[in-house]
């Protein structure tokens, strides 16, 4: 039989469908590490982290923030149904940078592991918004976006 030449790819949340392309690459933030898929990728199944999707088209590539869920691979078919998931022209800036800094003010402030856990998450989403929406031309400059994480770690 013949390889596939090209990937049908779906994105879904729980509220709405996201993506809906034939591409012809894909990268998935899989919860143990990033991986590519390209048509005639072997059958397999992998859980989601928090970070940054690409899928190509020709020569251009499209970025999404995601976060939790699963993902289905076919040798002609990407499914993803994620708990999370914006286009980085959809990632209003300021909401991500407002909850970076609440996320922050309560990892500092937190009195429990469960409230720590909690803004972690909240961090780790809310930098991968950033750094996603700065992937877009006129986005956040890579300077800007170091110098938040170096304050992070700091
Ligand atoms: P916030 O504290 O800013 O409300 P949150 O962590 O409570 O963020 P989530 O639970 O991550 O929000 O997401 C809730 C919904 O809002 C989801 O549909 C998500 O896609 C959307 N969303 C959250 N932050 C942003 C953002 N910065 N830009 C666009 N959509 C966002």
């Amino acid at each position: 039989m013949a390889l596939p030449t090209h990937i049908d790819l779906q994105i879904v949340t729980p509220d709405r469908l996201i993506v809906q392309e034939q591409v012809d690459e894909v990268e998935v933030p899989g919860s143990e590490g990033y991986f590519g898929v390209l048509p005639g990728h072997t059958p397999m199944l992998a859980s989601l982290a928090v970070g940054e999707l690409w899928y190509r088209k020709g020569p251009e590539k499209f970025y999404l923030s995601i976060a939790f869920g699963f993902v289905e691979v076919l040798p002609d078919r990407v499914t993803i149904l994620a708990r999370l998931a914006e286009r980085a022209e959809d990632i209003d800036v300021e909401r991500a940078d407002a909850a970076r800094r609440r996320a922050e003010e309560r990892l500092v402030h937190s009195k429990s592991d469960i409230d720590y856990e909690r803004a972690r998450a909240a961090l780790s989403k809310s930098l991968m918004r950033l750094q996603v929406s700065a992937r877009l031309p006129g986005g956040l400059r890579i300077g800007e976006l170091k110098r938040m994480r170096d304050q992070v770690r700091g």
